[in-house]
């Protein structure tokens, strides 16, 4: 049986990017007659707001999504994590680290100082773990990873090449998002774990954690991101892309709808609908691979 999740973080309102991956998971599970939660992922200290939460709740209950059991703030969840931070450790799989971000910013500016994504080089390995004031991280194995994943087909990374050990526990005492999604998916039995293509990347380095904990592996859809009409990336045009904005432009959500239904393949062309009229036609082989353009008229 399907339960799938979505899990925002509450750092700003929910745009259309965010509402698309909610109602994918959503739809997911309800056609599959399963069980769908969402999940609050608090765990970033300062950038999350508890009212950023509570108005995302709102707008997803606007579009007819409600979580199937309570739903779960992160920043509640320390002990769960703790506990995972222990097992782990008692595996021999923790070491930690004392770079520091200049540090970091020194060791990326070799050759690949352009990416994205910077490796952790993997320079604390040998060191001993004191204490909760000292960051923690995991030490991956070698070797690929391979998942099928329901949007982007057969997917082989190298998690040593994308993200390096990834750090689980900072010294100032916030646990890390890696660990905060991991421990939380397996804890509530997540199998399907539906989000934006950005963070494909991110995948093989989660999995080998679930390895780690000797949690089930869900499978993965990741979505083609939602871009601007001319195909740049959102950023700070996402904040006037909610549902409150459109709405002031004339957009009702029934139409906010009809456009994620049709760009999710549910639909041939939008018209306003609600999200249950969009259960019957949703299949995983529709959903489009690519990136999907905002309407004009709407930015
Ligand atoms: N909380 C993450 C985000 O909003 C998503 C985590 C996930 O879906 O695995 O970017």
């Amino acid at each position: 049986m399907i339960l799938g999740r979505f899990a925002p973080s509450p750092t700003g309102i929910l745009h259309l990017g965010n509402l698309r991956t909610a109602l994918a998971s959503w739809l997911s599970a309800r056609a599959a007659g399963g069980t769908w939660i969402i999940r609050m992922e608090d765990v970033d200290g300062p950038r999350c707001r508890r009212d950023f939460g509570e108005a995302q709740l709102r707008d997803l209950a606007a579009l007819g999504l409600e979580s199937d059991q309570p739903v779960i703030w992160q920043s509640e969840r320390d002990a769960a994590y703790r506990e995972a931070l222990a097992a782990l450790h008692a595996a021999g799989r923790l070491y930690a680290c004392i770079c520091t971000r200049k540090d970091l910013q020194l060791l990326a500016s070799a050759p690949h100082a352009e990416d994205s994504l910077r490796p952790y080089p993997g320079r604390c390995r040998a060191r001993a773990w004191e204490g909760w004031d000292q960051a923690l991280r995991l030490r991956l194995p070698e070797g690929t990873v391979a998942w099928e994943d329901r949007v982007l087909g057969s997917q082989v990374d190298d998690p040593a090449r994308l993200t390096g050990d990834p750090l689980l526990f900072r010294r100032d005492g916030c646990f890390a998002y890696h660990l905060a999604v991991v421990v939380d998916d397996g804890a509530q039995g997540v199998t399907e774990v539906v989000r934006g293509a950005d963070l494909r990347p991110v995948t093989a380095t989660q999995i080998r954690l679930q390895e780690a904990l000797g949690q089930p592996r869900p499978a993965y859809a990741h979505l083609g991101l939602v871009v601007a009409p001319d195909g740049s990336r959102l950023g700070k045009r996402a904040g006037a892309l909610g549902l409150e904005a459109l709405a002031a432009k004339g957009v009702p959500v029934t139409e906010v709808l009809g456009w994620l239904g049709e760009s999710l393949g549910c639909l041939d062309r939008p018209r306003a609908c609600t999200a249950a009229e969009l259960i019957g036609s949703f299949d995983w082989a529709r959903v489009p691979t690519g990136e999907v353009r905002v309407p004009g008229a709407w930015t």
